[in-house]
């Protein structure tokens, strides 16, 4: 079997110029223009590369994205009051901070600072809460756009086995809750899991996000099994994922390739999610 590739790019690329860019053709008639502020602190070469791919997606739904960025040793009380002044600027709709954040800064007292109805990846206590309990959020951004990929595909979660492998508050764990809520049997897999393969040996669909290259062989999965790959790996200059694709994609009936998967999904999830946030807050 030759795996049939699920091309996150070319799923991003039809929702961002369609359902999103009619959404805010809507909100710009009624004087709502969805803006996006992205926080950056320091000079994370990935980060960057990040930011700029989240820049392009913006434009191509037709929404206004601004980054704020900071130098490293930017003090912890300095971003703190961006997120406050962010919180009360009603211009703007979402804001994201672009992680890592230097050691001196706390993630998790500038995420928890973030008012719930703009963080646009789904990241405060208050969000992640209303997904865990099933009511209307914002859903954090690489989970969501796992869950469209998945749904390209046309398949029906109801009843069919996911393997989840990396329990991540960010990846994991969100992505879990989502495919329980689709009605799939789920089992999560992490670093102390007995026995990796023989949770892999009856899963109709595999999401893979461990942060190591390669990690899963084609040996591991079941034939016509469906696999997401969530890693995102710089080798010599070659990008990979956590699923070793060769071989994979003999065993799999889809797959996600990197690059190219899951990553254009994400970023498509955060442009979504800042309209949403627009459609809430006016
Ligand atoms: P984390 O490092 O936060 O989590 C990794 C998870 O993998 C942990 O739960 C860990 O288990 C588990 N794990 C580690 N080793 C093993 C093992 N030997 N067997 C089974 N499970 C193991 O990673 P993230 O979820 O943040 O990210 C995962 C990957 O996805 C990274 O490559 C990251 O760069 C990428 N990523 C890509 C995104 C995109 O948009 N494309 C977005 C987010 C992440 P334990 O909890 O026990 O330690």
């Amino acid at each position: 079997m030759t795996a049939k590739i699920i091309s996150g790019r070319e799923v991003a690329e039809q929702i961002l110029t369609t359902d999103l860019k009619n959404k805010v053709i809507a909100l710009n008639e009624n004087n709502i223009k969805p803006k996006l502020v992205v926080v950056l602190v320091g000079d994370v070469k990935a980060s960057a590369s990040y930011v700029a791919q989240k820049e392009k997606f913006a434009v191509k739904a037709g929404i206004e994205s601004e980054v704020r960025r900071f130098k490293k040793d930017v003090t912890e009380d300095e971003i703190l009051t961006v997120i406050d002044n962010i919180n009360n600027d009603k211009s703007i709709h979402g804001v994201i901070v672009q992680l890592p954040l230097p050691d001196h800064i706390s993630v998790a007292k500038v995420l928890n600072r973030i008012h719930p109805s703009k963080d646009v990846d789904g990241f405060t206590p208050t969000n992640v809460g209303k997904l865990f309990l099933g009511e209307d959020t914002l859903v954090s951004c690489t989970p969501k756009g796992i869950m469209q990929m998945l749904a390209s595909t046309g398949t029906n979660l109801t009843g069919k086995n996911v393997t989840v492998v990396g329990r991540s508050n960010i990846v994991g764990k969100p992505v879990a809750i989502l495919c329980l809520q689709q009605h799939a049997t789920v089992t999560m897999c992490h670093s102390r899991t007995k026995d990796l393969n023989a949770k892999l040996a009856d899963a109709d669909i595999i999401i893979v996000a461990v942060g190591i290259p390669k990690f899963i062989h084609g040996d591991q999965i079941p034939e016509g099994s469906i696999v997401i790959d969530v890693g995102i790996h710089n080798i010599d200059g070659k990008l990979c994922g956590d699923v070793d694709f060769d071989s994979a994609s003999i065993k799999a009936s889809s797959i996600t390739p990197v690059p190219g998967g899951v990553g254009p999904m994400t970023v498509c999830a955060l442009i979504e999610n800042t309209i949403i946030a627009a459609e809430r807050i006016g």
